[in-house]
């Protein structure tokens, strides 16, 4: 069992460390970035409605790689073909 009694009172110093605020959280289903969209490559920024919370993400260029039945180079990117 740990308690605030475990350690020694003057093994850390706390002079520095104040709580700014609570956490909170966010309940509301748009808080995350909505998924399964296509986007274009890029990086994107997602507020949340409710809560303000912002959130940065970024759609790589290269999605994946597949390989071809006809011994062509796998393709890189979704972006090269056709
Ligand atoms: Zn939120």
């Amino acid at each position: 069992m740990l308690t605030k009694n475990s350690y020694p009172a003057n093994s850390i110093d706390c002079s520095n460390l104040r709580k700014i605020r609570d956490i909170k959280p966010c309940l509301d289903q748009s808080h995350k970035p909505p998924t399964h969209l296509y986007l274009e490559p890029g990086e994107y920024e997602w507020t949340c409605p409710s809560c303000g919370a912002k959130q940065i993400f970024t759609v790589p260029l290269i999605t994946f790689s597949t390989f071809t039945y006809n011994g062509d180079a796998p393709k890189q990117s979704l972006f090269e073909q056709g």
